[in-house]
């Protein structure tokens, strides 16, 4: 397994991509940590997967340069860069066995800076092994690809790519063609490995919920662009834009006004609805979590549907000028459709963005 100290440090600067009438990518720098897991993140065709492309060396920047603990990698082909890709498929040779197939790169291939020449048949023999023991796939190495479960194929690239000792991890949506108990598991194994195995590892996907789960940072991208970059409890507690708190969703988003250094509704909602912001002055919009919202404030709402949700109970209301507003109570709370009830905004997780800021 990788010596911990072969962690490395990404510096990605200016990047962009374009193809044709097309921006990919523009302008994107990014940092990652040696030993860090972050999550790159954003909705189909925002530029994830050509922004892992660059990195990989399987696709040359319009613009920017990608840098490894300090040294650009401009120039370097894919095969002598240190960092190993897994992707959505598992791309497997058929014909090999499993064994076979994580052997192929170590027979092949060793990644600039990382030990010297090829390893011996025992080598390969003795680290494969190994490999496939840490993926849980011990004793299946005779077996042909083709008699593997999805999640076993994903495993073997996994081991595949792990095995080559890389300095940076990439995954493009490894998981994203399994089911999701399956995908659970595979999450945490990819954890696992990469706490073990002390790796700077870059994990692409659309899926809000695994780079919670996943990632120390996230960073989002939305239409080629960096959209914000920080922990997950960010994303939640103060978004760094409207659209990334549009893209967290599960969100309520209320329009009102910034004057004097606080947001107030307007209209029926004036007096009622204050909290203080650093936003700029003039129209804005407030977002707010259901789960920051409470049943003991100020501000009047009408009941209008109460939906059941698990461990908890999500209370539509609306307020005095009819804008939506949901809140998210305990269990056994008493509230019925048509009440009239007084909502409570925390505003430590409230935020507030200029209206022109909407997209
Ligand atoms: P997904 O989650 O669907 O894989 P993504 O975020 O990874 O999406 P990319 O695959 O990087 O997005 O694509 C970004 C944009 O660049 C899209 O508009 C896509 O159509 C375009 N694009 C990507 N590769 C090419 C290419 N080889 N030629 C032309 N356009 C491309």
């Amino acid at each position: 397994m990788a010596d911990p100290t072969l962690a490395a440090r990404l510096d990605v600067s200016g990047l962009g991509a374009r193809f044709d009438a097309v921006t990919a990518v523009a302008d994107l720098d990014l940092s990652l940590a040696p030993g860090s897991f972050t999550a790159l993140l954003g909705p189909s065709g925002c530029g994830k997967s050509t922004t892992l492309a660059m990195v990989a060396g399987l696709l040359a920047p319009t613009t920017g340069d990608v840098r490894l603990d300090g040294s650009s990698l401009l120039g370097v082909p894919a095969e002598r860069r240190p960092v190993s890709l897994v992707f959505q498929k598992p791309l497997l040779f058929p014909h090999l066995t499993v064994e076979q197939n994580v052997a192929y790169g170590l027979r092949v291939r060793r990644p600039a800076g990382v030990g010297t020449g090829r390893a011996s048949r025992r080598e390969v023999a003795t680290q494969v092994e190994a490999m496939l023991e840490r993926v849980r796939l011990g004793g299946l190495g005779r077996r042909r690809v083709g008699e593997l479960s999805g999640g076993q194929e994903q495993r073997v690239a996994l081991a595949r790519a792990l095995v080559l000792r890389p300095r940076l991890l990439l995954l493009d949506e490894p998981f994203s063609q399994l089911d999701a108990d399956l995908r659970a598991e595979m999450r945490a194994l990819v954890r696992e490995l990469h706490d073990e195995a002390e790796l700077t590892t870059l994990f692409v996907t659309h899926d809000q919920d695994e780079a919670v789960e996943l990632a120390d940072t996230i960073v989002l991208m939305l239409e080629g662009r960096l959209a914000g970059e920080g922990p997950p409890e960010t994303f939640y507690a103060a978004p760094p834009s409207l659209a990334a708190a549009r893209f967290f969703g599960a969100t309520n988003e209320v329009h009102g006004l910034v004057e004097a250094g606080c947001f107030r509704g307007q209209g029926l909602l004036e007096g009622a609805l204050t909290v203080p912001t650093t936003a700029p002055h003039g129209p804005a919009v407030l977002v707010v979590r259901p789960e920051a919202v409470g049943l003991d404030g100020e501000v009047p709402a009408l009941v209008t549907a109460t939906r059941f949700a698990g461990s908890d109970v999500l209370v539509d209301t609306a307020l005095p000028d009819g804008q939506p507003l949901r809140v998210r109570v305990p269990l056994g709370a008493r509230v019925a459709v048509g009440d009239r009830v007084s909502l409570a905004l925390d505003p430590d997780r409230c935020s507030v963005f200029a209206q022109e800021a909407e997209r």
